[in-house]
């Protein structure tokens, strides 16, 4: 089991030979434990309003200059079938924070209406639906997965207090975005978390910190990307100065932060995320090949994809979704790997688990 001090040691290396290196031995990792395919889990930026207030964040309520956009039923399913129908197998929802009934109740009725009409001879228990929809009640998560949903996505993004602290308002607590990964877990769902990677103030020890946080809570996916500033938040390029490590330098810590993530926790899912592609057009194939295993095409209708800006930069604004399909496909094959299509893909760490302890 890797140290601390190893995965300070994985995090800092810096010449092209020990990458390459690292970078062989988390691959190896990977193929030993969770196999070559990747697995797809088209998203659905579902909706760009938040209640909450994130310091680097582009869609924070307080950025009047977001123009707000919520997609109707039709376009989340419309969105959804097609997804099926190529062989995508999952799909994520993902939204700006709202804890209100009328939201928590429509997140219902869509998961049920997606569930009922995916399910085909391929699909037989219909598309496997993952949750990204921020810190909810335990009722609301059990309502979510009796409706089908079995995976949720809740970046804890630094498990470092002052980090955490420095990063959000105080009305934003680490505390209870911990008890929400408890609560996802005790209700049975696929837990996936993960951190922004090269924030400023961030240290390679917080970064280990951060991983053996994943292995010790027994985490079964994680999602996670370079930090890249949005010019409309308290974040902003401008504001961070030299506080800012450079983008290559971010890159390089995000790649090296996903092979040590795969060497301390074999089994698990991780996904190459699209903050990487917004670095360099390659960096989600750089994912792959650093040991990550999942990819999640943009299935949101072109005409708001724009609306949902994180950080600036993000790639493929304007492209369909059948265009984001040919290219992701194309460049997933040219780091020699298949996609593991008309498959859920779920986590063999979840598998594992799950057969030891039995679920809640
Ligand atoms: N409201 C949901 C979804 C959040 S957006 C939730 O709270 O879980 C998904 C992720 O985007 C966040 O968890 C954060 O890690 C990432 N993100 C937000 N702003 C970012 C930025 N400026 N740079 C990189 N990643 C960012």
């Amino acid at each position: 089991m890797a140290t601390k001090n190893e995965l300070i040691e994985m995090l800092a290396t810096s010449s092209p030979d020990a990458i390459e290196n690292l970078r062989q031995h988390a691959y190896q990792i990977m193929k030993d434990h969770v196999g070559e395919l990747v697995y797809y889990r088209g998203i659905i930026e579902l909706s760009n309003i938040c209640t909450l207030n994130c310091h680097y964040c582009g869609i924070r309520r307080s950025n009047t200059a977001a123009q707000r956009y919520e997609l109707d039923d039709e376009q989340v399913i419309e969105a959804a079938i097609w997804c099926a129908k190529q062989g995508y197998g999952s799909i994520v929802i993902q939204s700006g924070e709202r804890r209100n009934h009328a939201f928590t109740a429509r997140i219902t009725r869509l998961v049920l209406e997606i569930k009922r009409k995916s399910i085909s001879e391929k699909l037989p228990n219909g598309l496997g639906i993952t949750l990204s929809l921020g810190e909810q009640s335990p009722a609301t998560y059990r309502q979510w997965f009796n409706a089908g949903a079995h995976r949720y996505l809740l970046r804890i993004e630094s498990t470092n207090q002052a980090l955490f602290a420095a990063l959000h308002p105080p009305a934003q607590q680490l505390d209870q975005r911990l008890q929400a990964l408890h609560d996802l877990r005790d209700e049975g769902y696929q837990v996936g978390t993960g951190v922004m990677i090269g924030l400023p103030g961030q240290t390679l020890e917080m970064l280990a910190d951060d991983i053996l946080f994943f292995r010790d809570s027994d985490i079964d996916m994680i999602g996670m990307g370079p930090f890249i500033p949005h010019a409309q938040t308290p974040m902003s390029t401008e504001a961070l100065g030299n506080t800012l490590r450079s983008k290559e330098e971010r890159l390089q810590l995000a790649l090296n932060m996903i092979a040590a993530t795969r060497i301390a926790c074999p089994d698990i899912n991780i996904a190459s995320t699209t903050a990487l592609q917004a670095i360099v057009p390659d960096g989600r194939e750089q994912g792959l090949t650093y040991g990550a295993n999942v990819t999640m095409p943009n299935l949101t209708p072109a005409e708001v994809r724009k609306d949902y800006t994180l950080y600036d930069g993000k790639p493929c604004l304007d492209e369909s979704k059948t265009e984001c399909r040919t290219c992701l496909l194309r460049r997933i094959q040219s780091t020699g790997r298949q996609v593991g299509f008309d498959q859920w893909g779920d986590s063999l760490h979840f598998a594992h688990r799950t057969k030891t302890q039995p679920p809640h």
